[in-house]
């Protein structure tokens, strides 16, 4: 039976996930001897789970920033940025989609690396999807918007 351990110091059968034996009292090492496999072992994180993680948030802080910006500067008496403010907003726009993509892309590779821990790879995959997923829908809703008052 693999489900169950034996006690290193009585030999006595220790239900897994006991953290000492009934019989003994002996501390019980977590997941059985070095296997590494076992119901207990602690897999490391993932480095690209963690990059996702990461370029997700900044991707979201960059885009954030950009918003922010423009609803700013278009608050301004021309109401139409400057060109060099217009530049900005552009290159802001395009490195926070492109973290985005990034982050989607390494919280793909997170998540399917085995033997991981896949908490960041996951958030950093929904947290880079979500916005990409809401402007295309964005667009999507604005180009159907367009092609219906076109008729
Ligand atoms: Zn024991």
């Amino acid at each position: 039976m693999a489900i169950s351990n034996a006690c290193p110091m009585c030999g006595v059968e220790v239900p897994r996930g006991a953290l000492a034996c009934p019989q003994c009292g002996e501390k019980m090492r977590q997941g059985g001897p070095r296997s590494g496999v076992g119901p207990h072992f602690e897999p490391p994180h993932s480095g690209p789970g963690i990059a996702s993680f990461i370029a997700a948030l900044l991707g979201w802080a960059a885009l954030v920033a950009t918003f922010a910006f423009t609803a700013y500067v278009l608050q301004g008496p021309g109401g139409q940025p400057p060109p060099d403010q217009q530049m900005t907003i552009g290159a802001a726009a395009i490195a926070g989609v492109g973290l985005l993509v990034a982050g989607a892309t390494l919280g793909l590779v997170g998540v399917l690396l085995p033997r991981r821990k896949k908490v960041y790879a996951i958030l950093g995959l929904v947290f880079s999807l979500l916005p990409l997923l809401g402007c295309g829908g964005f667009i999507a809703v604005i180009a159907i918007a367009a092609a219906n008052a076109h008729r």
